[in-house]
């Protein structure tokens, strides 16, 4: 929790990304209290970030690491060194990866009957599970929406009437995105109770990702729901979060190279870009800038600096328009920024940074090395 003011005197490189780690543990707190109440587990879902020295850190602090594929999977084995639970759940599991995730993973939820019937037998030692799709909309945009229709994501729970498959010891339900209150929660489980209940002896159930637990005020929904499912559905219950850890953990800090007009408005053209933040164009949404004075009587376009025309991070508004050689803090961007970002037209990734005990530490540059390996092998 370290302020815009300090960050731009204390960080030399930009672009960068830096990520505060007492935010992060802030945002942990919630989580605690979820499962000092209710005894569940929580897992960090890293595909919002893998930062190593962030694993390193969460590992003494969450139960374990939720992964989506081999490479994650690696990666989280090797920070946790066997230590607490590995979760998996993939669309795209290949055979030929099976048996080594299956010696990875404590736990793997399989996506379809298919991929169950196919993959099961190939590995072994890790607890086998099934995402199901309840099937219940909450996203306003289906890009987002895992119960949207002719979903890829679960088996659609009015598949499974019959018993579940011989073997099938957990089950995993993740259907949102962004959620700041468990209202949806509520309305899944409603719907899965009797289907739920038909289960007898299942060892565990992970009810995914998808809520900001630290912009939600009153924890006793989510509480009071795992201690039900806890003492009528599954021994153990599992939460994966993902941006409710680091989303508000992470700053894209940014300098202004040029300041020019354009049909009577002020363009800011940036060091950084959608290169960066690929969401920003993707669903154009405009991040959050520290550096803006929402009563301010100028305003400007911030841009990014590739050739897309619509690298745009959005119009601001300022007192005193930011010049040439200005830095800028945009906040709230530590999930699916830096693990989405890329290279075109040539530009460096951001410079990485932690701020961890009052201290600023540089952890990685970008640098032309890092570009000609990816593109001269
Ligand atoms: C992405 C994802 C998460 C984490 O989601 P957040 O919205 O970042 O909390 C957890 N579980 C599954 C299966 C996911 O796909």
């Amino acid at each position: 929790m370290i302020t815009a003011e300090e960050l731009k005197r204390r960080v030399e490189h930009s672009p960068a990304f830096i990520l505060d780690m007492p935010q992060v543990h802030a945002n942990l707190q919630p989580l605690q209290r979820i499962r000092q109440a209710s005894d569940c587990r929580v897992l960090y879902s890293m595909k919002a970030l893998p930062l190593g020295p962030l694993l390193a850190d969460l590992k003494k602090r969450v139960d374990g690491v939720s992964v989506s594929s081999l490479f994650e999977a690696r990666l989280a084995h090797a920070v946790l060194g066997g230590q607490g639970s590995l979760h998996l759940t993939s669309p795209g599991l290949r055979s030929e990866e099976f048996a080594e995730l299956g010696r990875l993973c404590t736990h793997i939820s399989f996506n379809s009957l298919s991929q169950y019937q196919r993959l099961h037998a190939s590995g072994d030692g890790y607890s086998k599970g099934l995402r199901v799709n309840p099937k219940l909309s909450f996203a306003d945009d289906e890009r987002y929406d895992p119960c949207r229709a002719h979903s890829k994501l679960g088996v659609d729970v009015a598949l499974l009437q019959t018993a579940l498959p011989a073997g099938i010891e957990g089950l995993h339900i993740h259907t949102v995105f962004g959620q700041t209150d468990f209202q949806p929660l509520q309305a899944v489980i409603a719907k899965l109770k009797p289907f739920l209940l038909r289960q007898s002896g299942l060892k565990w159930l992970n009810l995914g990702g998808g809520y900001l637990y630290h912009s939600i005020s009153d924890l006793n929904p989510i509480i009071d729901t795992i201690r039900y499912l806890k003492a009528h559905v599954a021994e153990q219950v599992f939460l994966e979060p993902g941006k409710a850890l680091v989303g508000n953990a992470g700053y894209l800090l940014t300098t202004v190279l040029d300041r020019f007009e354009s049909d009577g408005k002020t363009v800011l053209v940036l060091d950084s870009s959608v290169n960066h933040h690929p969401e920003i164009f993707e669903y154009q949404r405009q991040p959050l800038l520290l550096d803006e004075h929402k009563r301010g009587c100028r305003t400007a376009i911030l841009a990014g600096s590739t050739c897309l025309a619509g690298d745009i991070f959005g119009e601001y508004r300022f007192d005193t328009l930011p010049a040439a050689g200005d830095k800028m803090i945009f906040a709230d961007v530590g999930a699916y920024s830096l693990i989405k970002a890329q290279r075109f037209n040539g530009y460096a990734l951001p410079t990485l940074y932690l701020y961890r005990d009052d201290a600023v530490t540089l952890l990685k540059e970008d640098e032309y090395a890092d570009y000609s390996r990816q593109w001269l092998g």
